[in-house]
């Protein structure tokens, strides 16, 4: 096929984190030599890469050696500045591209975005100015603030209930760019994963249904046990259209929060492999990282099925501190054994030497024959653990 990039060339990942990891796996395993651009030193995929250039993001004798080494390059974090991705572009293929990856940096973009593909998003309103502050409609409230930049993992956000927790909030913000959305009644969170070819062949996996504890991911179950077949089929025809939109070529996940009214609405998207498709390392023909590396190679992209039914738990930094105290001389390693004992666990640990609270460390994948199965050694898992069940 033209423009296949044959196992034996080197593949670049911008970023070296647990992503980066799971990609720099999944290319030697197909025959890829590696490369990771990352400032920091022990950064979980410069770990495992045959090469880490160790510079910042925007460090043109980096970005140089990176394109120099690499026949393809891609990214997984999504707050590579966009003019970095578009520096590499001019001397490699660089998916997916500069432009797709600054709309989803941007809240205020991405909700564009979802409008002009017909994907509903929650009700909102741009904070810029002290106007845009005062001007915000009554029916916004209560409401999520959230920075138009740079927020994950439930950083960057603020719930407000009233017009002065709002004004105090955005200053707590700083100020900064700012997006309200109104506080929807969730039932739900799901999350669809695409994968693009620059040919314009499109596949997804199932849908996911994810659980979320203080803004972070906890649980994410496939198949998902409360989405009826027609609001997963409605997701992943939306994932499609924003994928086909955004002329996006890579992994592309988009999250929807199902209403309690049975609507299905578009949160937010990420432009790389995403915390919720883990699981389809163990669960599936081919794992997000496996589509990652043929989707940039130009190899063909084939539908990844679903083998067995799986829950992932997250792996979070409070796991190594004991209840009452985060005092750094109690970290205690989790008794794995224990977990490791129980029929259809994969561990996966993303090589970060220190423990922190929220920080992810790892996730936990279980498979088995059925859905129950799954969750039954889940559950009891996240119980030898001292994580809540679900
Ligand atoms: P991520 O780590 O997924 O990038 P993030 O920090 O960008 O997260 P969001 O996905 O926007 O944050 O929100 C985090 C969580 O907060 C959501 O998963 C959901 O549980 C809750 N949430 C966000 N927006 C709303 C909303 N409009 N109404 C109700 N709950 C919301
Ligand atoms: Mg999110």
């Amino acid at each position: 096929m033209s423009g296949f990039i044959a196992p034996g060339a080197t593949l670049g990942v911008m970023g070296g984190g647990q992503l980066g990891r799971m990609f720099v796996h999944a290319a030697q395993q197909m025959g890829y030599f590696t490369v990771v651009l990352d400032s920091d030193p022990a950064s979980p995929a410069g770990l495992v890469a045959h090469h880490h250039v160790q510079t910042g993001y925007l460090d043109e004798q980096g970005l140089a050696r990176l394109a120099e080494r690499c026949a393809a390059i891609t990214t997984e974090f999504e707050n590579v500045p966009a003019a970095a991705l578009q520096a590499l572009a001019t001397r490699r293929p660089v998916s997916p591209g500069a432009a797709a990856v600054a709309v989803c940096q941007d809240r205020a973009a991405e909700k564009r975005h979802f409008a002009n593909c017909a994907v509903p998003c929650a009700p909102h309103a741009l904070i810029e100015t002290a106007a845009q502050l005062d001007a915000v409609p009554d029916h916004l409230l209560p409401g999520i603030l959230k920075t138009t930049r740079m927020g994950y993992d439930g950083k960057g956000q603020a719930r407000v209930g009233t017009r002065a927790e709002l004004a105090a909030a955005w200053v707590a913000l700083g100020g900064v760019s700012a997006v309200l959305e109104q506080r929807l009644p969730l039932a739900h969170e799901v999350s669809v994963i695409v994968v693009r070819g620059a040919d314009g062949q499109i596949v997804h996996f199932p849908l996911q249904q994810n659980l979320h504890r203080d803004g972070i991911l906890a649980v994410t179950q496939v198949p998902a046990p409360d989405v009826p077949p027609s609001l997963q089929q409605q997701a992943i025809e939306a994932a499609h259209r924003v994928a086909e939109s955004l002329d996006y070529v890579g992994v592309l996940c988009v999250e929807f929060f199902v209403l309690q009214d049975g609507r299905l609405v578009a949160n937010e998207m990420a432009p790389r492999p995403h915390n919720s498709g883990h699981y389809s390392v163990d669960a599936c023909e081919l794992s997000q990282f496996d589509l990652q590396v043929r989707a940039m190679t130009g190899a063909p992209l084939v539908a990844p099925r679903l083998h067995s039914p799986a829950v992932m738990l997250n792996l979070l930094g409070d796991l190594w501190f004991c209840a009452d105290t985060l005092a750094p001389e109690v970290i205690r390693e989790p008794d794995w054994a224990r977990v490791l004992a129980l029929p259809g666990v994969h561990l996966h640990q993303y090589g970060k030497t220190t423990p922190r609270p929220a920080r992810k460390m790892g996730h936990l994948t279980v498979t088995a024959a059925s859905a129950a199965q799954a969750r039954a050694v889940a559950i009891e898992a996240a119980g030898l653990l001292g994580l809540p069940a679900f």
